[in-house]
Parts: structure tokens; sequence; C-alpha cells
């Protein structure tokens, strides 16, 4: 039997853009935890909406995807090439196609329905029953651990996030606009925080990091001292 005694569980929600997935990864390889890229979930079902004419405009025909949600399986499977938790949407691996814009553009319609966050808040805790994981997204703290040992809320001020986004997505060739990117970090900010179900907020126990000018060494090093507080 695996010994999860010591083993916390580690949430961390905020805005968009922020390198939450970075740091959180980083945190989970150095203490040997599960990584989980909540945000990638709500991606992948964005994929599927888009691939099946499910959301047009911004606006998600949703008694269709609540007909489809049993045909869509979510998953993720470590990457030995890249040391990912990657994930997979029906078989296939989307950890590339998730990340484009047009699905960014998508993806907050999509996670403010409330059979698509049930669907997804239930496997999280499935993944989350051992302990030793560290999850981010944007309800850990407040609705899928609301029990977590530790809680983090990350931002940072919008430009720099825009700028780190932008430079990642023309790293990887995608052709995108500065302004665009800006827009689509702060609409779904907005769209994330006033949405009925399960919106973004801080957790009332949970600590505030502004990243705006640290470096990741500097955030992992500030998380981890939080950690062994406890
Ligand atoms: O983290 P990431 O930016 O990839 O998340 C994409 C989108 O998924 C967010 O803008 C939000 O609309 C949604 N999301 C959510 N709840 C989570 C994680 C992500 O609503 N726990």
């Amino acid at each position: 039997m695996p010994d999860n005694t010591n083993k916390i569980i580690i949430a961390i929600d905020g805005h968009s853009s922020c390198g939450k997935s970075t740091v959180a990864k980083a945190i989970a390889q150095k203490l040997n935890y599960i990584f989980i890229d909540s945000g990638a979930m709500y991606r992948a079902v964005t994929l599927y909406c888009l691939r099946h004419n499910l959301i047009n405009n911004g606006i998600v025909n949703i008694p269709e995807l609540r007909a489809n949600l049993g045909k869509i399986k979510v998953s993720f499977s470590f990457n030995d090439k890249t040391n990912h938790n990657d994930i997979w949407l029906n078989g296939e691996n989307v950890e590339q196609e998730i990340r484009l814009l047009t699905v960014s553009q998508n993806v907050s319609p999509v996670a403010a329905v409330a059979e698509v966050r049930h669907l997804l808040v239930a496997l999280q805790q499935e993944m989350g029953k051992s302990k030793g994981i560290v999850m981010d997204g944007r309800d850990i703290g407040t609705v899928v651990f609301p029990e977590a040992e530790l809680k983090l809320f990350m931002t940072a001020q919008p430009d720099v996030r825009a700028k780190r986004r932008f430079d990642e997505l023309t790293a990887k060739g995608e052709r995108v606009s500065y302004d665009e990117i800006k827009a689509n970090i702060i609409g779904r900010d907005r769209y994330d925080e006033t949405r009925d179900e399960s919106p973004l907020r801080k957790a009332d126990d949970a600590i505030i990091m502004d990243n705006s000018y640290m470096t990741r060494e500097e955030q992992l090093e500030w998380i981890l001292n939080r950690v062994v507080g406890i």
C-alpha cells in the first residue's frame, strides 16, 4: 500500500496565462507528485465541440452538447519524451491542438456549461483521491478540492501575461497578434469570473501570488517555502 500520510493536495487557481501550469508542473516534479492541468480538460471538450459544430460564434448548442457528453472521453497519459502528462480526447493525443488560439477563443462558454463542469470535476476529484497532486485551474481550491492543504491564487498584470502568451504561440509558429491575445486573456477572465457555475474566484484561504516580476525559479521557491510550512 502506498504511504500517502504526508502527501498533500496543492490547488492553484488564478487568471488566464499567468503561468499556473508551468509552475504547477515544476512543483509536481520537485515533490514527485502528479500534475494535472484541468484547463486542458475544458480545452479538450471545446475541441470536440468545434469539430462537431456544437459551438458557433461563441454560442454553445447546449442541448446537443448535453446529448453528446457520453461520447466525450478525456484522459491523461504520461509522455516519456516530453515528461508531460498529455491530454487525450477519444483515443487521440490532442496536447498540441488544444493550445491553438481558436480553442482559447471558444473555451470559456463551453466551461460555463454546468454538465460539462460536473463531468470534469468528478474526474478531477477521482485523480486527487490519493493526494500527492498539484492541480491548476479556476475552481480547484473552491470546488474541486475545497479541503486542499495549500491553495494559491496566481495573477499577473494583463500586459505581462499577454506578452508571455504571445511569445509562446509565436515560438510555436502560430500567426497571432498581440492585441488579439490580450483581448482573449481579458475576455476569458471576465467570462470565467462572471459565470453562474463555479465562477473564478479566490478561495478565502488561498494565498495570492502576483508573479508579474518573478522568474520561474523565484516562483518555485516561493511556493516550495509554503509547502515546507505545512
Ligand atoms: O488554464 P487554461 O487557460 O488552459 O483554461 C482554459 C479555460 O478553461 C479557462 O479560461 C476557463 O474558461 C476554463 N477552466 C475552467 N475551470 C478550470 C480550468 C479551466 O473553467 N478548472
